[in-house]
């Protein structure tokens, strides 16, 4: 099956009691039992939903996956992730990696004794130099936030056939499972913040991990039931609903993205815009490998880089709405340094080019006529 089709067949069947065409919303906490443990596979919402069977059963086949795992969001997923992992092993992960992900391992893991090294996963070899018998996993992030850097992810694998028990773990939610497919590239688990493009119209939280190996996807069950971050029906229909126009809204957004991208560059404020399908990207050639497309994020800097001059554009778009998260129909805007970002030291974030006036776009599905005539009207 091909993806557009997958998005709206796999793993969904019309409802077998109704043949309601579309996936009910179970809203029940519990089964009735025929007799003490005789039922139809379902026993506690916690331990198993329909509705989110069917949303589970749907994402593993888009990520070419045996097995999905889904979470009430992106943050409870990679919890799972790193409860596969014990008091002494380490981590390796992207250096620019997304706010919430970096203090999840730093705050909630570190003091349980789990151990990171954060590197520029953009060159392998310093992934290398932090490698050791107690790396169990490689976290990586790509197209990471807001720089658009590109990492290789066969190269990541492949530090995986010396060390079969390492673990490599892609977080895809800047690609959607439309533009990137990590399990294909020797990666052994994917995570969603199915907030973004997955869910697709920013009503939802959600969170999901996809896996090909049956015994991981066993482990992961167990930590969702255990552990218990388990999404509510209505927000496994919501993402079910979103997904099937994923390709589409996908297509069209990244469409949009790139005259974007080339309005901007040609634009007499603008210093530097962050495109990874600009030619000259320095990892254009990766993205062009391993993506179908480059994706709907744009980050762009200012020829006066001051917060003051940001703020200006900030402030006077009317259609690109100024709000944390992306991957919505609806475009927004945002400025890492002052919001995603602030957690981080002006000096480090300068030496990765989140500049005081980095400005980050994620474009969505409108008329790109009227997206460029508001970001004209902005930087005027
Ligand atoms: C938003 C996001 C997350 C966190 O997901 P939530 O659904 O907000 O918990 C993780 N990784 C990336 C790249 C994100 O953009």
């Amino acid at each position: 099956m091909k993806f557009g089709t997958k998005v709206i067949h796999a793993g969904l069947h019309p409802d077998p009691e109704t043949g309601a065409v579309m996936t009910p919303i179970y809203q029940t906490s519990t089964y009735a039992q025929e007799e003490p443990g005789k039922h139809k596979g379902y026993e506690y919402a916690r331990t198993q939903n329909p509705t989110r069977t069917a949303l589970e059963n749907n994402l593993a086949a888009l990520e070419n996956g045996s097995k999905a795992i889904c979470f009430a969001s992106g943050m409870s997923a990679m919890d799972a992730v790193l409860r596969l992992l014990q008091p002494g092993d380490e981590i390796i992960a992207s250096n620019d990696l997304y706010g919430g992900s970096y203090r999840l391992i730093t705050q909630m893991f570190e003091p349980f004794g789990l151990k990171a090294h954060f590197v520029d996963m953009t060159r392998p070899e310093t992934v290398k130099e932090k490698l050791s018998k107690k790396t169990r996993l490689l976290w990586v992030e790509t197209p990471t936030n807001p720089m658009l850097n590109i990492v290789d992810i066969q190269a990541m694998a492949a530090f995986k056939t010396e060390r079969p028990d390492l673990l490599l773990c892609v977080d895809n939610t800047f690609a959607s499972p439309y533009l990137q497919n990590p399990l294909d590239l020797g990666a052994d688990l994917v995570v969603h913040s199915a907030t973004k493009y997955l869910g697709g119209h920013s009503d939802v939280v959600m969170g999901a991990v996809i896996v090909k190996d049956e015994k991981l996807a066993e482990r992961l069950y167990f930590i969702q039931n255990a552990v218990g971050a388990v999404p509510g029906p209505n927000d496994c229909f919501l993402v079910l609903r979103g997904i099937k126009t994923l390709h589409l809204r996908v297509q069209r957004a990244c469409k949009n993205a790139r005259k974007i991208a080339n309005f901007l560059s040609k634009h007499p404020q603008v210093k530097n815009v962050y495109y990874p399908g600009f030619k000259d990207h320095p990892n254009h050639r990766i993205a062009k490998k391993q993506m179908r497309h480059y994706g709907a994020m744009v980050s762009f800097d200012l020829m006066e880089d001051h917060f003051d001059q940001a703020r200006k554009v900030l402030s006077n778009t009317r259609l690109f709405l100024l709000a944390e998260s992306l991957g919505g129909v609806e475009s927004l805007i945002g400025h890492p340094a002052s919001m995603t970002h602030a957690s981080i030291p002006r000096q480090e974030r300068l030496r990765v080019g989140l500049t005081d006036s980095l400005i980050r776009l994620s474009v969505g599905v409108e008329d790109v006529k009227d997206l460029i005539a508001d970001l004209e009207r902005a930087l005027a």
